[in-house]
């Protein structure tokens, strides 16, 4: 399900020269909670949905691990279209695509939101602050005129190698579905 308004059409930045198409964040318009990554990868681009590569195994895993299921909960990204050189998407890549993220957390209205990295939890926190700072901390802020929780994890793609990190970010992501009511006393492993 996509949710909020999308322009599938989009040229407003460069990012669109490169893509195969649009990739709107996916699940649930009432979840209660909403996870932000920065930008479709290969896959994605391919699919037309976000976190459906290999990063996407790590999130998916890890929201079962907690007991729940991937269809509870909504997922997007900071900006819609590919960078083709998968590099991170600049400041005014994020801006120019911001209306659309802020259209979907209107419409999922979510109570926690998740910021799945460093280029999504600089934008949204504003700060330069780095990860091993930012990791595993609980922020509110008023985001698209709502009061939410915001936590903050690694994202998915750097716990595919760094096990230390993976262990920090299932529980991150069972602290946060277990704060948005998604489950209940998440199972720990
Ligand atoms: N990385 C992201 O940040 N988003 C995706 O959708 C896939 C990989």
């Amino acid at each position: 399900m996509t949710c909020g308004k999308i322009d599938f059409r989009c040229t407003r930045c460069r990012l669109s020269k490169g893509r195969t198409q649009v990739v709107p964040g996916n699940g649930p318009c009432d979840s209660r909670i909403f996870f932000i990554g920065e930008a479709p990868g290969k896959d994605e681009d391919l699919k037309g949905q976000p976190f459906v590569g290999r990063a996407g195994e790590v999130l998916n895993d890890a929201i079962e691990r907690a007991g729940a299921r991937r269809d509870q909960v909504f997922v997007g990204n900071l900006v819609k279209c590919r960078p083709t050189d998968n590099r991170r998407p600049r400041r005014e890549e994020i801006e120019k695509c911001s209306m659309f993220l802020e259209s979907e957390l209107r419409e999922v209205s979510p109570k926690v939101v998740c910021a799945l990295g460093q280029t999504a939890a600089s934008y949204l926190l504003n700060t330069r602050d780095k990860m091993s700072d930012l990791a595993g901390k609980e922020i509110p802020l008023a985001i698209a005129g709502k009061k939410v929780r915001l936590f903050v994890t690694f994202h998915p793609a750097a716990c595919l190698y760094q096990r230390k990190n993976l262990k920090r970010f299932q529980e991150d992501i069972r602290r946060c579905l277990e704060a948005a009511g998604v489950v209940k006393n998440g199972l720990k492993k």
